[in-house]
């Protein structure tokens, strides 16, 4: 019997979901492979005994924090695919709008942080219930994740063929920069940008400063053997402390203090 698969949304732009079925030729392939039972992106059934559950969005509200419970539930092995899913994602901006908290970070609903939500719904603020904006593994056990904005379709399908073959699948632990220069990429550094590839965890072969575009962090920032490293480096060739660097890594949620060195 082949393995039974299922693609979740939370709270996001279901990016990540539409990255699966863009797969197109490749698609057709892993079709042969697995059976998608549930799909709410691609399909109208809804079948519940699942074997791989992809999940992508944040929990950002009470019903994303019932859903990822029930898929939990539902997945022999449940796998959080993007940013939003891995890190919270772009959801956690709004622990910055209105916010006092450290580096302007606030509990929503504390000293008025939650000041987002009226400027968006207005007076109807009180119908769109929201809370902080998780990674998924805040609630629920997470067996793998798969980080990006949106995910690396070809880590998706190495995860997922890794996975039918029943070998282990490893993120890279290393840096962005080791992508960058591969490539030939001038280093953004040497044009006075402060860019986060060398915090940030590599897979993406390094898209953004290929286009001239600094790296956000959008796949998380790397182990902490490998920040001290980067912190080494970007003092000694950049005279650029790590901790700036850190600093400026808020888009996708990555930052995550309890982690750091
Ligand atoms: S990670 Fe990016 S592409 Fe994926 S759901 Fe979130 S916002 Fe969309
Ligand atoms: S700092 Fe940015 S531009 Fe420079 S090598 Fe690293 S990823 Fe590339
Ligand atoms: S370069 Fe950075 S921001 Fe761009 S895709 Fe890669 S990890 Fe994400």
């Amino acid at each position: 019997m082949k393995p039974r698969i299922a693609i979740f949304s939370l709270t996001g732009c279901e990016g990540c979901s539409l990255a699966i079925l863009e797969l197109e030729d490749q698609l057709l392939d892993l079709l042969g492979a697995v059976d998608i039972v549930n799909f709410r992106e691609g399909m109208t059934d809804r079948a519940w005994d699942i074997d791989i559950g992809f999940v992508d969005g944040a929990v950002s509200t009470p019903e994303d924090e019932k859903e990822v419970r029930h898929f939990r539930e539902h997945c022999k092995v449940l796998v959080a695919i993007g940013s939003c899913a891995c890190l919270g994602g772009i959801n956690t901006l709004k622990h910055y709008q209105g916010a006092t908290g450290p580096k302007g970070r606030g509990a929503i609903g504390e000293n008025g942080s939650d000041a987002y939500r009226r400027y968006v719904y207005g007076d109807k603020a009180e119908w769109f219930p929201t809370t902080e904006a998780r990674p998924i593994s805040a609630v629920v056990k997470v067996d793998y994740e798969l980080p990006g904005c949106p995910m690396v379709k070809e880590e998706f399908l190495a995860f997922v063929t890794s996975l039918l073959a029943g070998r282990t699948f490893k993120l890279p632990d290393f840096a962005v920069c080791v992508e960058c220069k591969k490539r030939g990429t001038l280093c953004l550094y040497e044009k006075g940008i402060l860019c986060l590839g060398p915090v940030t965890r590599a897979g993406c072969n390094a898209i953004c400063p290929a286009f001239g575009s600094k790296c956000e962090g959008c796949r998380g920032i790397v182990s902490k053997e490998a920040l001290v490293a980067a912190g080494i480096n970007l003092r000694e060739q950049y005279n650029v402390e790590l901790q700036e660097v850190l600093d400026d890594l808020r888009l996708y949620g990555a930052y995550q203090e309890a982690d750091l060195p």
